[in-house]
């Protein structure tokens, strides 16, 4: 089974006549029906779905209307038929609240009036934080699972239903799985291990393992550090949501542009504009200075200038607003002399070259993003066993031992129904 990857959707979009030398958008351009999502602008998506939260939809009220009125999720999202839809409550939303706003009744009725493919139970939160509570938390996500795979059942409903496990240690992570499993969840989620570290969500994973039979799936929530998902997968995981690489294109410190195993630093030219206040230069100075930057790493992209020039440039322009670091330097230095942009075969790079290594608003920083994105999908489409993050033997000390099951609960003694009945379709 190959691994399915599904990006979390935070209307990431733009503009697909953007004018990067005047810095202009197309006129006439409207934000939800101009831009294009990142499936728009590649051939193939570079993703197998999107994973979309109620939570998300809420805040905006006149997204869910649009939504309904052009018919369906996937329809909203512009996205082949060929590719699915994901959703889910967006717990990390409502953590705080004593239990999770929505009933497992209009999560049901939601996912499908919307037309979603898979639609994951109602669940709440447990961090490190919530001790007190973290039983209470467990039983609300696994009652909430019980109800929606039985109304499930009950209904008419033709999205796959997956139940969502919450937990704090290796073994409450267990007895979740093995709980969803003999409710009859063919799919499961693991949620919860965004923040945490990698040996914990691998000694978590181990534990489940233990619990899943042929043909269970298995989808971990918000993975951080997509370059470990081979080892995950070899742990029982079939599909995994992320926007690490998306977002590291505008939000990291430093690895902002990702080819292959690599990662660069993105050249930051900010907008004069925004400088002013920021720097004692005047305007037309400010202007100046970042006109010369811009030009010059074009013309450097052309072999018109050396690197030495638009270093001097771009080193010139950051320094108007502060000193720049030498590490900071060192990392510029390495993006203009290897020029990664030149290696990308990905349509965004092919088209705008030079554009997309320049850390300056959202035309750029997101297609950057959209190019980590498509990056990241090549690696995980295209990886042999022979990665070295695919050798598990690596994490074997991390590996928890394993563990003699407690006698199953009452609870827990119910049948699983006939293989499949629980799994629509997908
Ligand atoms: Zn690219």
């Amino acid at each position: 089974m190959s691994l399915i990857y599904f990006i979390p959707d935070w209307d990431d979009r733009v503009d697909p006549n953007y004018d990067f030398i005047n810095d202009t958008h197309s006129p006439d351009r409207d934000p939800y029906h101009s831009d294009y999502y990142a499936h728009q602008i590649y051939n193939e998506p570079p993703y197998d779905g999107i994973l979309v939260s109620r939570a998300v939809i809420d805040r905006q009220p006149s997204k869910l209307e649009l939504i309904r009125d052009i018919g369906s999720i996937k329809r909203y999202l512009r996205l082949p038929e060929s590719h699915t839809v994901l959703g889910d409550c967006g717990a990390f939303s409502y953590w705080r609240e004593e239990n999770p706003p929505y009933k497992n009744e209009e999560m049901l009725e939601f996912y499908q009036r919307l037309g979603f493919d898979f639609g994951v139970s109602v669940d709440h939160l447990i961090f490190a934080g919530l001790d007190h509570d973290k039983e209470r938390r467990w039983n609300i996500t696994m009652e909430n699972a019980e109800v929606f795979i039985k109304r499930h059942r009950a209904g008419r409903y033709t999205f796959t239903p997956i139940g969502v496990v919450q937990g704090w240690d290796p073994e409450s992570y267990r007895r979740g799985a093995r709980q969803l499993i003999k409710m009859g969840y063919r799919y499961i989620a693991i949620g919860g291990l965004v923040r945490s570290a990698t040996k914990d969500i691998i000694r978590i994973l181990s534990a489940i393992q233990e619990e899943l039979s042929p043909g269970i799936r298995v989808h971990l929530f918000g993975v951080n550090r997509p370059e470990y998902v081979h080892v995950f997968a070899q742990l029982g995981v079939t599909s995994f949501d992320s926007a690490s690489r998306l977002r590291r294109a505008w939000i990291d410190g430093e690895r902002n542009y990702f080819l292959g195993d690599d990662a660069y630093t993105a050249i930051r030219v900010p907008y004069s504009s925004k400088m002013t206040g920021k720097s004692p230069s005047n305007e037309k100075e400010l202007q100046k200075m970042e006109k010369d930057a811009l030009t010059r790493l074009r013309d450097y992209d052309r072999g018109i200038v050396s690197i030495n020039q638009v270093f001097e440039s771009i080193v010139a322009y950051t320094e108007l607003s502060g000193k720049m670091s030498s590490r900071m330097r060192r990392e510029y230095w390495r993006t203009l002399q290897e020029e990664p942009w030149k290696r990308c075969p990905c349509a965004i790079c092919r088209s705008i070259g030079v554009e997309v290594i320049i850390f300056r608003g959202n035309n750029r920083n997101r297609r950057r993003g959209f190019h980590n994105t498509w990056q990241l999908y090549q690696n995980i489409k295209s990886n042999s066993a022979s990665a070295p993050s695919c050798d598990l033997t690596r994490y074997e000390a991390l590996l928890a031992p394993p563990q003699p099951l407690p006698p199953p609960s009452p609870d827990t003694r119910r049948a699983a129904p006939p293989r499949g009945e629980a799994d629509g379709r997908g």
